[in-house]
């Protein structure tokens, strides 16, 4: 373990509450722990629980449920929920590119967040999940957008070679 300021090798020096390994510089005199993983990045549900509430909501259990069976509230289900798929949207970024296909089929699931497109709110959008399927490989991609004919002309341009 090297300090961040002196560079130099730190010696350990006790555990946290939790039993993290501590170090402290014996030049600098200060004290630190190793970088650790944060997959939750900051968020304080313990991750077998954050690991039950993505299966039941991949199972199609309503927020209102897995509140009751999971005692998670709401919000930190919807907060897990948002933060869980930019991750997988940045993982399909990163890893699904450069797919080799012949065929590509668009579809489109349409749905609404309490109000429709004509009697909208501002912060209540209807959205389209474009998804598009090729053969072979099989590999779905999908793209949530609001329903407008750029978010469907700029998802096409996105599959084109
Ligand atoms: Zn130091």
């Amino acid at each position: 373990m090297t300090c961040h300021n002196c560079r130099i090798e730190c010696k350990r020096k006790g555990r946290d509450r939790k039993g993290n390994q501590r170090y402290q510089c014996h030049q600098c005199r200060k004290t630190f722990q190793e970088p650790r993983e944060k997959p939750l990045e900051g968020m304080y549900t313990p991750l077998n629980k954050a690991e039950q509430i993505l299966k039941l909501l991949v199972e199609g259990a309503s927020i209102s449920t897995i509140e009751r069976v999971t005692d998670v509230h709401h919000t930190t289900i919807l907060k897990l929920l948002v933060l869980v798929g930019e991750k997988c949207n940045r993982l399909m970024g990163r890893l699904i590119v450069n797919v080799p296909v012949k065929d590509v089929q668009c579809d489109e699931i349409w749905g609404f967040c309490q109000k429709k497109e004509a009697n909208k709110w501002p912060f209540r959008a209807s959205f389209v999940l474009w998804r598009s399927f090729s053969a072979p490989p099989a590999v779905i991609v999908p793209r949530i957008a609001l329903r407008h004919w750029y978010a469907q002309a700029s998802f096409l341009k996105l599959c084109s070679p």
